[in-house]
């Protein structure tokens, strides 16, 4: 038997994050003033990000250096470890390889270290004092309370209201590294004070915190806004990931056919597939990347490519991007991290060049998948998560079927530690098949007044 584990050393830390707008045939189309519906440059962006980030967000060069500093913090969990599935291989009587990268072994047990670090990091060198930011399941307001901490930044995040009473501990994990943390709608905001009006019993949303965050960033001179997904610049963040990936598939002398990554705005499957269509792309591989994501979320396998906002209010700018409709309430699955109507402006281009492939699956497939890993493998994926090791298992029965022998390769890019309220609705027979309709789909996206993309 070869080794379970496929370790790299300290100095294999990549040393620049790659940017794969540089290799893409074609670019992505630029984002649109909300109002005039314009296109608008990088200084629209100049009251939110600094300077840094907004050069990285619309950068076309290759490589990016990521700072010494950076790294060094990187260096408390990077490189993460790849794991072959020897458990979950057996279980499924495959003749497929199954690899999986781990990136819950960062501090907040996600993948969004990865971004948060970096952004934090150039707010700081920027003279920001306090970043702000808005979190779902509180898995990026974690890890950017995290980040803030070691850079001595204040950290204010607004926690989508059912998910500040639904998982305390996140909570209380943003607290212990310093950050303040609102049950959003708030009465801090113009935004969250209007919600309140309406409803006082609102329980909140991603789209209002969004506004929320981005309000009182506007408002203050030292203080900025942080995204943990869909920027160009968040994905670029996370191709460490998939940088060292490749090395550690080299070290285990294999090649995936196929990469699989859970999709909710796209920063970890950018992370782990983008070096690996770079390869495609560049040295003529012939490796899969596929997005998986849930069934009662779909807009990669049933949305439309189009310009749509980012919120839910239409403050942001308009991106051009898969979309359900900004409109869109997805269905209170447990994949909170997966719940976001649209997808980030790279990754749409790529589905729409046929560079990636997308897939869905419904939270009781995804669930039983998780059970399987956990009972195979040792670690309980996040909810997330368990979307790429549901596409791991369709793809690893296929090759049981054709009798091929295929490699595959799944992000696992968080644990589900702070989630097992989740699995334990799962055990009690909570959770409910579902997948959004077709009609459901049309009314909401005959809503949208936003311009098409011809
Ligand atoms: C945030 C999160 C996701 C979804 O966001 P992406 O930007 O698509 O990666 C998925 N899995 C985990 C563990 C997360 O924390």
């Amino acid at each position: 038997m070869q080794n379970r584990k496929i370790l790299l050393s300290e100095n294999e830390i990549p040393t620049h994050w790659y940017n794969i707008v540089h290799d893409m045939p074609n670019k992505p189309l630029p984002p649109l003033h909300p109002g005039t519906k314009e296109p608008i440059g990088p200084e629209a962006l100049a009251p939110l990000f600094p300077m840094e980030l907004i050069k990285q967000e619309v950068s076309t060069e290759k490589y990016i250096e990521i700072p010494d500093e950076v790294r060094d913090i990187y260096k408390l969990w990077r490189p993460s470890p790849m794991y072959r599935a020897y458990g979950l291989e057996k279980a499924l009587d495959t003749p497929a390889k199954i690899y999986y990268k781990y990136d819950g072994v960062s501090p907040s047990g996600s993948h969004k270290p990865n971004t948060a670090v970096a952004q934090a990091y150039y707010n700081k060198q920027e003279g920001v004092k306090r970043i702000t930011t808005e979190t779902g399941a509180g898995q990026w307001g974690s890890a950017l309370s995290f980040a803030c901490n070691h850079f001595d930044l204040e950290c204010e995040v607004y926690m989508v209201k059912i998910s500040y009473h639904q998982k305390p501990y996140r909570k209380v994990m943003m607290n212990t590294w310093g950050a303040k943390v609102f049950a959003s709608p708030t009465n801090l905001t113009e935004a969250g004070r209007k919600i309140l009006a309406e409803d006082p019993d609102s329980p909140g949303s991603l789209g209002i915190a969004i506004s929320e965050a981005v309000e009182r960033a506007a408002m203050a001179d030292d203080t900025k806004y942080a995204l943990g997904s869909v920027l160009n610049h968040v994905l670029m963040h996370q191709t460490v990931v998939g940088q060292e990936a490749v090395k550690q598939m080299e070290k285990a002398g294999d090649l995936p056919d196929i990469v699989i990554g859970p999709f909710g705005g796209g920063s970890n499957f950018a992370g782990i597939s983008f070096p690996f269509i770079r390869m495609n792309l560049e040295e003529g591989t012939n490796i899969r990347c596929i997005a998986s994501e849930p069934a009662s979320c779909p807009k990669l396998t049933r949305g439309v490519f189009r310009y749509d906002f980012g919120d839910t209010v239409g403050m942001t700018p308009l991106l051009p991007m898969y979309t359900l409709g900004h409109n869109f309430v997805p269905a209170p699955i447990h994949a909170g991290g997966l719940r976001y109507h649209g997808a980030g402006v790279v990754v749409s281009q790529l589905l729409k060049d046929q560079l990636i492939e997308a897939t869905s699956h419904d939270q009781l497939e995804c669930f039983e998948a998780g059970v399987l890993f956990a009972q195979k493998e040792g670690i309980i994926p996040a909810p997330e998560t368990t979307h790429a090791v549901a596409t791991a298992i369709r793809e690893a029965n296929k090759c049981k079927e054709e009798g091929v022998g295929k490699t595959i390769l799944i992000h696992l890019c968080g644990h589900g530690y702070f989630d097992l309220a989740a699995y334990e609705n799962y055990f009690a027979g909570n959770l409910v098949k579902h997948e959004v309709t077709t009609a459901e789909i049309e009314a909401n996206l005959a809503q949208l007044d936003t311009p098409e993309i011809g």
